[in-house]
């Protein structure tokens, strides 16, 4: 698989931990994807200042994700799970949900 360079800091995306190459959405910020790095320090600031989603309807969003089980799947429910950072209802569902992703 090709190395893909960040959109915003253009240094090369490194795989993580657990192997994931693909860094992240650097939505809203600018429409391709970003390291880790950029993500902490320019992607998730800017999101957190948009407005929440209802948390009926992330929740309802998070288990459809759950059940696709899919690497886009994950990919949308780790946006939505971006909104709701701090929120210990929320990162319980997602630890629960993850753990399909990482472990299927
Ligand atoms: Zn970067």
């Amino acid at each position: 698989m090709p190395k893909l360079k960040c959109c915003i800091c253009k240094k090369e995306i490194i795989p993580n931990k657990i192997g994931w190459g693909r860094g992240n959405n650097a939505l809203p910020v600018k429409d391709g994807r970003c390291c880790d790095e950029c993500n902490w320090s320019v992607v998730i600031p800017a999101r957190l200042k948009k407005v929440k989603m209802d948390k009926k309807e992330l929740i309802k969003r998070l288990k459809e994700c759950e059940n696709k089980g899919n690497e886009d799947a994950h990919i949308e429910a780790d946006e939505l799970l971006l909104q709701y950072i701090d929120d210990k209802e929320i990162t319980t569902i997602w630890n629960k949900i993850s753990s399909k992703f990482w472990y299927a």
